[in-house]
């Protein structure tokens, strides 16, 4: 026996890596999810590519400028976004054509994405209308890109979460009880119920977290117990809340059972297994 440790230390500021390696295992575990980790690991790959030379937002990255905003609404404006037009580009393309690889995206719909990439004028507007329609009062997607969510989510997240980081640092959220996300409007998709049983929401798009009611349905409000259906994974690891009321359901990953923490480009596909069985529930 010696005190050599096994493995060498995990390089440091390579957060992704371990989200590389929980997927390579959750693929051992769960061969049935082969195709949905391979996708997620290669659009990992693909956001790493450009995550680490994407500048800070341009928005006053000051603690007191920052927290008398919060009170205005979610804080994170598209003009705030440091976006290289040919990265994005890249990415847009990059990941489509990912997705159309692993059958997640038609062929028509790779087509429409190299469609908006093309038009150089018109890609900032037609980005713009798909950042700002989940704000309130933020008006539609851009037709051109509608059903396309998913490629400008993966394909904007080094962006907005390099954005939602370097924010986050500075800023006091604990004031922050509302179901959107405080930074970029997004919708969160999954949540994180903590060792001291709290709930926090988690955004789709820039990855951050808020405290949120650990009843209500983030998605309608309601708050009513009765209207509330939550089904768990056999593991106990993750949970979900489906609202009787609007149909709708959120996933949670529970800290007190997994011996991780939440890694949400991993918890989405591992429990994609909960998202079949809600949708044959009837949520959506
Ligand atoms: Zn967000
Ligand atoms: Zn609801």
């Amino acid at each position: 026996m010696t005190d050599q440790p096994e493995k060498p230390p995990a390089p440091t500021g390579r957060a992704e890596s371990r989200e590389i390696i929980e997927l390579r295992r959750l693929k051992e575990e769960q061969p049935d999810l082969s195709a949905a980790v391979d996708l997620q690991i290669e659009l990992l790959q693909l956001q790493r590519r450009v995550q680490l030379r994407v500048p800070l937002p341009s928005i006053k990255l000051d603690t007191e400028y920052l927290n008398a905003q919060l009170p205005n609404g979610p804080i994170l404006r598209f003009e705030h976004l440091p976006i290289d037009w040919s990265d994005v580009r890249f990415l847009l393309r990059a990941t489509a054509s990912a997705m159309r690889n692993h059958d997640a995206l038609e062929a028509a719909e790779v087509r429409r994405v190299d469609e908006i990439c093309r038009d150089a004028s018109r890609l900032p507007l037609v980005l713009r209308s798909w950042y700002d329609s989940v704000r309130p009062g933020g008006g539609d997607i851009d037709p051109s890109a509608a059903g396309l969510e998913t490629v400008f989510q993966q394909a904007l997240r080094p962006v907005l979460t390099r954005c939602a980081d370097a924010i986050l640092a500075k800023t006091d959220l604990s004031r922050w009880h509302h179901h959107i996300c405080p930074l970029c409007a997004g919708e969160p998709d999954l949540a994180v119920i903590t060792r001291a049983a709290e709930r926090f929401l988690i955004c789709s798009r820039c990855a951050a977290r808020w405290r949120f009611d650990q009843i209500a349905c983030p998605f309608c409000l309601n708050d009513d117990r009765t209207k509330i259906t939550s089904l768990a994974s056999r593991d106990g690891r993750y949970r979900l809340s489906c609202c009787d009321s609007c149909r709708r359901y959120i996933k949670a990953f529970d800290a007190r059972v997994g011996s991780r923490p939440v890694l949400p480009p991993v918890d989405g596909v591992a429990t994609l297994p909960l998202d079949a069985a809600a949708i044959q529930r009837g949520y959506n």
